[in-house]
Formats: structure tokens, sequence, C-alpha cells
């Protein structure tokens, strides 16, 4: 457990990023035994180096070491005869941890500082308010049934683990769009398109056109050394005739109607412009890239708020924020202070699954074994940061159709998106920014507002005069959070934290030994670990 990736070499042949797809490609058996080769930890230890976490985390993702299956849910039976459990966190690992453990017939309860279920899975709608560490409060003014996911906001479809708990606890569904034809790329700079607008389809149909040009001329003129039969070559033909809408007579790639209005733009333009690197087929495995995926309707907040309602109230205790945890051998005491009333409560249990942050575990005191305090120490976690921006009018659809998707851009605002629900209504949410590396974080939050705005205008000159009003999460300025997620795939301090430490059990996401921490679906696979750790433990003691 917990060793994933570690021992694999980057295959650069299809960058594929997981253990199951490395045994099924029979090619990257070779890659991985190559000796001297980089592995992917060194590989990202080097880029951290350089580029810090950000960097770090721009090439997990783009390996998608970040996604992944949470497995088979663990089918655990036996009951111990005692074993009361609390669980410290009621974000989606530990509700994963309380749930199965219910189905067990375990005695548990769950303490949760927040006055809300969910964690990082959180919802920012109309009265959301916090205060930020040492810093500003916001309330959100977004009319009634806006929203904007802060943490989570889709799912790829193979993420099964999260997926499964939503059928099961009947959480509605709808798609997420994550790619949208007629979206922009805009890269500010220098180059061709430089501080130019250029539609994704025009890229999309310019590129494969040009390219499937160039390879039938080619074969046209027998300069490609084909293994196929004459048929078979001439079925090849017209496939890239079909599919790059090369002209009949000439082979040539000419610009077509859904293609939008204008001539098609060179192929040296296009390949100096750099939008060629987010074009590929199917994605590799299922990272932000998989098609379809899925978000809640309402918001990610009702996965939480499921899991919520199946537990029953009496198992969650609110505004309850864990101060310290002590373990002996007869069992384990757990303190909290009432953030209501301000009164210090004690209380007592077999064992306790520690499902909080580890950027807060690492502030509680609590007598872990030294090996698992410096695994809990020094985990990093992001800087991640999102911006949701209320607008009177949903131009992107009126002006320029574009549903759902995002801007690709080089803008310092990470990921700008669009809404993927409320289509043709009047007002919407767009993410005006989505980063991992703490951006404009230090400013006071109008001047992050007007970043935002300043920068999103270059492409959509309408979002000033259509901005209402807007609410921003920086991670790790929010309280019982203390960052976005967990970093750095260190294959020895995640196997450390999946250990039991006498009486107590880590759960939350960043132990996940499949799955990755950035994913709800790393949350579930954690807490699954968790479960299964400690009821084999409990039943040991029988
Ligand atoms: C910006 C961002 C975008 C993301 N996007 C996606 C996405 O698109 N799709 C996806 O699937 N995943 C995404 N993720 C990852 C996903 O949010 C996490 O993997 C998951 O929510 C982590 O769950 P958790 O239970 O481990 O932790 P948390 O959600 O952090 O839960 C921990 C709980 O512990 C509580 N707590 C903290 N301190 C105390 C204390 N002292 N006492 C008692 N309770 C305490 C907290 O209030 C919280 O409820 C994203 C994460 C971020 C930050």
């Amino acid at each position: 457990m917990g060793e994933r990736g570690d021992s694999d070499t980057i295959c650069t042949d299809c960058t594929s990023r997981t253990h199951r797809t490395h045994r099924t490609h029979r090619t990257h058996r070779t890659h991985r035994t190559d000796r001297g080769a980089v592995t992917r930890r060194r590989f990202l230890e080097h880029l951290g180096v350089i580029g810090g976490s950000s960097l770090v985390m721009t090439a997990m993702s783009s390996w998608e070491l970040m996604a992944g299956q949470a497995g088979v849910r663990p089918s655990l039976t036996g009951r111990p005869a005692k074993a009361d459990v609390i669980v410290l966190g009621a974000g989606i690992s530990g509700l994963v941890v309380a749930y199965e453990l219910n189905k067990l017939g375990y005695d548990f309860r769950i303490l949760e500082a927040r006055d809300r279920v969910g964690g990082m899975s959180w919802t920012v709608r109309r009265g959301t308010e916090h205060t930020e560490i040492n810093g500003e409060h916001q309330v959100c003014t977004f009319d009634d049934g806006l929203y904007i996911n802060v943490g989570p906001w889709r799912i790829p479809y193979t993420h099964t683990g999260i997926l499964g708990y939503c059928k099961e606890l009947g959480v509605s569904m709808q798609m997420f769009v994550n790619e949208a034809d007629a979206s922009y790329f805009y890269y500010e700079g220098a180059g061709p398109f430089a501080n130019t607008r250029v539609r994704l389809r025009e890229v999309k149909a310019d590129l494969i056109g040009r390219t499937n040009e160039l390879l039938v001329k080619a074969i046209d003129k027998r300069q490609l050394d084909l293994p196929l039969t004459a048929e078979d070559t001439q079925r090849f033909v017209s496939y890239l005739a079909g599919q790059g809408y090369l002209d009949a007579s000439d082979r040539t790639y000419k610009a077509f109607e859904a293609r939008g209005p204008g001539n098609p733009y060179a192929l040296a333009d296009l390949l100096r412009s750099g939008f060629g690197s987010r074009m590929r087929s199917i994605a590799a495995s299922d990272g932000t890239a998989a098609a379809p995926m899925f978000h809640p309707v309402g918001g990610m907040d009702q996965i939480p708020k499921a899991f919520e309602r199946a537990l029953g109230a009496r198992r969650i205790t609110f505004n309850a924020e864990v101060r310290s945890v002590h373990q002996g051998d007869s069992g384990i005491e757990v303190s909290y202070v009432d953030t209501k009333t301000g009164k210090s409560i004690r209380t007592t249990a077999d064992y306790v699954v520690a499902c909080l942050p580890l950027s807060v575990l690492a502030g509680v005191d609590i007598n872990l074994s030294p090996e698992m305090m410096a695994a809990v120490r020094s985990t990093p976690y992001s800087d991640s940061a999102k911006m949701g921006l209320a607008m009177k009018r949903r131009f992107w659809e009126e002006d320029d159709q574009i549903f759902g998707g995002h801007l690709y851009s080089n803008l310092p605002l990470g990921e700008f998106s669009y809404p993927s629900d409320g289509y043709f209504s009047h007002k919407g949410v767009l993410l005006g920014l989505y980063a991992h590396n703490g951006i404009v974080g230090n400013e006071p939050v109008k001047a992050r507002v007007e970043h935002v705005l300043t920068h999103a205008s270059k492409v959509h000159p309408q979002i000033r005069q259509e901005f209402e009003s807007a609410y921003g999460v920086w991670w790790k300025r929010v309280k019982y959070s203390q960052g976005g997620f967990a970093t750095g795939a260190a294959a020895a301090r995640r196997e450390q934290l999946s250990r039991v430490d006498n009486r107590i059990v880590i759960g939350c996401a960043a132990t996940a030994p499949t799955s990755e921490p950035d994913w709800q679906e790393g949350a579930v696979s954690a807490g699954w670990q968790a479960v299964t750790s400690l009821h084999n433990r409990a039943m040991r003691t029988l």
C-alpha cells in the first residue's frame, strides 16, 4: 500500500499513469525495468526543487498520478464485542468511515469542528460566510439558487468509489462539461496568436485538418512506408480525409462552417502557439480530461449531506473542535471545545479514526508514535484557491455560445471556467480563478477580485459591466483546513500513515492508498483503508 507510482518509470510513449494501465500495456513493461531510468518519484523530486509544489502538481496532473479508482469497497465481516469509536472530522473521509462502521454495527460518533458536514466539499451560496485566519470576513451575496463549489467540483466517471455512494445515497447527478468547442484560447505575450481570442473548435479542426492533409498527400506521393496493404492504405486515406474534412478532389483542408468563419490557420503558427499541448485523443487515464464527468445537482455539498441523512443527526457532534487525543493501553481520551459555548469536554473511546487534514492534526495535542508524528508533520498541503464571480447576465452563453468548459489561457488565473448548470437562465456564477500557488492570497479580498476582473476582461470585456459580487476561498487561510490537499506522494510517508498507531488510525485523504488526495475518490480510498485497519485491529483483541 502507498507505493503507487514509485517503482514506475515515466513512459514517454503514452505518459500513462497507473500500474493497472502499465500492466495491460505490453510495451510499458520494458520501460518499467529499464536500468537507470528516471523514476516518477525522482523526476517529481527534481521538479519540486526547480519549480516548487505547483510544478510538481502540474506534472502529476498531466501524468494523472493524481486520479484513480478507490478500488473495491471492503467487504468486512464480524463485530468486535466492545469497540467504541470516535471519528474526528466529518469530511468525505470521516463520513465514509462512519458509514461503513455503521454497517458493521460499531458504536461510533463523529466530532466535527464546523457547524456543517463536508469539510472541503463545500458549496458557497447566499449567506455562506467565513473569516480567513488572521484575515477578512466574507459573506456571500449571490442570488438564491446560485452557488460555487469552492473545493471539489467535478467527478470523473471512473471514480466509482464516490459515485457508488452517490447512487446508494440517492444523490442526483448531472453532467459536468469539461470541454466546450466554442471556448477560447488566449495566450498573452508573444507568438502568432498573442493577445487574441482563438476558438477551441478552430484549433482542433485546423490542427487535425492540416495534419491529415500532409499525411494524405505524402501517401498519395508514396512518400510514406506504411505497414499496410494497398486496400488498407486506401481505407486509411478515406479515414484521414473524412476525419479532417479534406476536399475530395484535391485532398486539401479547407475551412468549413462548423469550424467558424475565416480561413484556417497556418500549421506552423498553430505549432508555435503551443495550443497543441491541450489537444488529446482519449484521456490516457481518469484525470480532469476524462469524459464524461459528473457533479451533483445543487452543489457538491449534496454528497456529504446525503451521508449525514443516512447516519442520523445523533451520530455527529458539530462545533466540536478537537484539541487533544491521548491514547493508553486500555482506551483513548479525546478533549474538545464546544465552540458555541466555549466549554471544554472530555470523552473516551476504544479507538479513534482521525480524518482531520494532516495540516490541522499536526497542531493537535496527540500522542502518536514519533514516526507517525513525523509523517504527519512532513506532509505538505497545496495552496489552492478558488473565486466565484456572480454575473448579472450569462454573457458567455448569450454573446459567445460557450456552455460549460474552460478558458485555456496563460493568464494568472489558473483555471477560469463556465458553469455546467443553469444554462439559458439569466444569471450565473463563473469560476474566475482556480489556482494552487497561493496567487494574490496576501492581498485584501477587494484587490483579489480586481486582479481576477482585470485579467478576465482581456478575454471577456463584458465582465466588469456584468459583475455583481464575488466570493473567494484561499484554503491555506481557512480554519480547520489550513491548505488544499496533501501533495508529494512520498511512498514511505504514505506507508507510515497507513499503519495503525496503537488505538489511532489516520483516515483523511492524505493517506489514500489508491487514487490521490486531490480527489474525493482519494478520501474514499483512505476511509476504506482506515475502516479495514481498524476492524482488523479490533477483531484481534477479541
Ligand atoms: C480547490 C480544490 C479542488 C478540488 N477539486 C476536486 C474535484 O474536482 N473533484 C474531487 O473529487 N475532489 C476534488 N478535491 C479534493 C477533495 O476536496 C478532497 O480529496 C476531499 O474533500 C478530502 O476529504 P477529507 O475528508 O480527507 O478532508 P476534509 O474535507 O478536509 O475533512 C476534514 C474535516 O475535519 C474537520 N476538522 C478539522 N479540524 C478539526 C478539529 N480540530 N476538530 C474536529 N474536526 C476538525 C473539518 O472541519 C472537516 O470537516 C479538491 C480539493 C481542493 C482543495
